[in-house]
Formats: C-alpha cells, structure tokens, sequence
C-alpha cells in the first residue's frame, strides 16, 4: 500500500474516454512526480464506480459521442469530483472530458447534452470537423511555454466569464474563438491530445506544482526534441 502522503492521482473513466492516447497524461504525471521523489497512487475509475474525493489530481480524456454522453450521465449522478475539486484538487479536462465539464455539449446529432457545470463553459457542434495540429500561446499569468498536441472534435465551445482562455491559438482550431481551452482555479480543460502532457511537460508540472508547491528541474532534453519536431513541422511546414 502506498503511504498517506503519495500524491494520487484518479484516472477517469478509463472504459468509456480515453481516445488517441490519453492515458498518457497519467504516465507522464507518475514520471514527473516520480523523478523527483514524490511516490504516487494512480486510482482508475471506471464508469460503473463513484469517483473518489481524495484524489490530488484528476484526469479525464476524450471520446466518441456516445461514450461522451454515457459519461456525463453518470459523473451528473456523483457529485464526489465537485467535492474534490472544491476542496483544492486539480483536474485536467481533455477534449469530451473538457465538453462534459461544462453546461452543455452537442450529442451525436447534435441536441444539446447536459453537463456537469464544473466549468463556466458550453459546447455544441461546430461547422466542421476540427482535425490537426494545434499550437497556441499561454495566457501568461501561468508562465508556461507554447502548446503543442493535435485536435479531433466536432465540437466549438463558449467561454463564460467565470473561466479564463488557456491559450490564444496560433495554428488549429481550438475552442473555435481564436482560443485553446480554458481554466479556472486549479482546473484546466484542452482539446490537446498528443498526450498533452507528454507533448507540453510544463503543464504536467504546473498541475502537480498546485498540488505540492515548487518542483525541481528535470532533464527534459528528450521532451524537448518532441515538441522542436512537432513545433517545426506546423510552423515551418
Ligand atoms: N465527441 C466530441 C466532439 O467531437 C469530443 C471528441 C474527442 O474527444 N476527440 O467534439
């Protein structure tokens, strides 16, 4: 058993959202945290259980519509990611996951689905399928170097006032406003995949630094030379 003071991490919903990757997120979470000393719990969730509220940092990815709409009906009956979130934990919301945290998203023709308002955000279908690259600017009051992952959704989504821009896109679509995502305390919803975490390894350390305050550096040369080739390849291509 790991000791109390293991940073857990909650993987969400790994039977219905965890498309193009995702679960990746999770793996670089245990590294980073790992590399520097700090042991870790990884709890999976699956749909059929409640989500536990004593949970560090909570991760959900993306998914079809179907899942996506199976997945918001049941995180709707259990109100234990709100109590965690309430009580300080972070989360990172990608792609479905970051609709779902929102009012409303568009179902699979369309009709609006109800989500679960963790975020002052609502979804519905775009014109066209976004698919590609992305690449986008960090708000700077977060400090954190240029996004990088790729995008695959139908969906377009509208930011209230009580949630910021994550980012102000550079190439990709996004949240199809000129902007990437949103966040709002300690939660951050994206549309990256890539992993995102795997692809943008600051963002993994700014979860985690809310989580356990200042985190010592690491050799991320490798890191490194996945965003260059990613960065290069959108920016010069
Ligand atoms: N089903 C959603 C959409 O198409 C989310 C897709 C995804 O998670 N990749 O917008």
């Amino acid at each position: 058993m790991p000791s109390d003071s293991a940073l857990r991490i909650v993987w969400i919903y790994p039977d219905l959202l965890s498309t193009y990757g995702d679960q990746g997120n999770v793996l670089v979470l245990e590294q980073r945290a790992r590399r520097r000393g700090i042991p870790t719990e990884t709890i999976h969730v699956r749909s059929s259980d409640p989500i536990p509220e004593t949970g560090d940092i909570y991760l959900i990815g993306g998914g079809e519509d179907r899942p996506q709409i199976l997945a918001a009906e049941r995180l709707r009956r259990n109100s234990g990611l709100h109590r965690a979130i309430a009580s300080g934990a972070a989360l990172l919301a990608v792609c479905a996951g970051y609709q779902i945290m929102g009012s409303t998203f568009g179902g699979e023709e369309g009709q609006p689905v109800q989500g679960i308002g963790l975020l002052d955000i609502s979804s519905s279908r775009g014109p066209a399928r976004a698919v590609g690259e992305l690449v986008a600017e960090v708000d700077s009051a977060l400090g954190l170097p240029v996004l990088t992952g790729f995008e695959n959704h139908m969906g377009v989504t509208h930011l209230g006032p009580g949630v910021r821009p994550l980012s102000k896109t550079v190439a990709g679509i996004g949240n199809g406003d000129g902007f990437e995502g949103c966040y709002a305390g300690h939660v951050v919803g994206t549309y990256l995949h890539g992993p995102a975490l795997a692809r943008n390894p600051a963002l993994a350390d700014l979860l985690l630094s809310w989580r356990v305050g200042q985190l010592a550096p690491l050799d991320d040369r490798h890191f490194e030379a996945l965003r260059r080739e990613r960065l290069d390849a959108v920016l010069q291509g």
